[in-house]
């Protein structure tokens, strides 16, 4: 069985590119809002993993009856700063205001990091993703890429906390190619565990 028709629960245009990419050329991939799912979903779950399951159920449970998909697929992600006791963690986007640019943002993280030591700037991102298939069953994947805050931002790539968050022996994820950046990140390395569990149902 090859997957034809995926509804991906984001609007994330970013993260529709990369669920594209390992679920093949074969495989269709809508967004949810395509799919005809405008309901706000509320993130009420505590983790990551929790989540991505909440939005890939309820879009699930919306889509289900109503359009043929062979599985829904969404994704929770988000920075943890160990000096700020894992925050901003699940909030991450939401994290010092909704709207404010992350140059901004980032310059405060670093503003409230001055004086703290290389050791202790250790951070990590967190990425879960969530898989609904058309039977019901659900896969679940969680992956991290450790590092640590920077002392000044640097870099022109990726997006929100790239430029200051430093990879060992690499840079800042903003220094890197997305290439370079998916080799190593969260997102990428969760991605392809996913594509593991598919193969091993036969799916891709
Ligand atoms: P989500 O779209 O609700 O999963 O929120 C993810 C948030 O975590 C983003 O808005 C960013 O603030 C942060 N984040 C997650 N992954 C990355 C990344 O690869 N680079 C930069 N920021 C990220």
């Amino acid at each position: 069985m090859s997957i034809k028709h995926v509804i991906a629960a984001t609007k994330n245009a970013g993260k529709i590119r990369e669920f594209k990419q390992i679920l093949g050329e074969d495989a269709q991939v809508v967004t949810m809002t395509e799919a005809g799912f405008t309901d706000e979903i509320d993130e009420t779950g505590t983790t990551f993993e929790e989540n991505a399951l909440i939005k890939a159920r309820a879009v699930y449970e919306a889509m289900k009856g109503r359009r043929p998909f062979d599985l829904v697929i969404s994704d929770d992600s988000g920075l943890e700063i160990d000096y700020f006791d894992k925050k901003p963690g699940i909030y991450s986007s939401r994290w010092l205001g909704e709207d404010t640019p992350y140059d901004v943002k980032n310059q405060i993280v670093l503003d409230r990091l001055a004086g703290v030591p290389e050791e202790k700037r250790t951070a990590r991102y967190v990425c879960s993703i969530a898989c609904v298939l058309a039977n019901g069953e659900e896969l679940v994947v969680t992956r991290t890429a450790e590092g640590r805050i920077a002392f000044a931002p640097s870099g022109e790539g990726g997006f929100g906390y790239d430029p200051i968050f430093e990879f060992p022996g690499l840079g800042t994820f903003a220094d890197l190619t997305p290439e370079q950046k998916n080799s190593v990140s969260h997102r990428g390395k969760a991605l392809a565990a996913l594509e593991e569990l598919l193969k091993e149902r036969g799916m891709l």
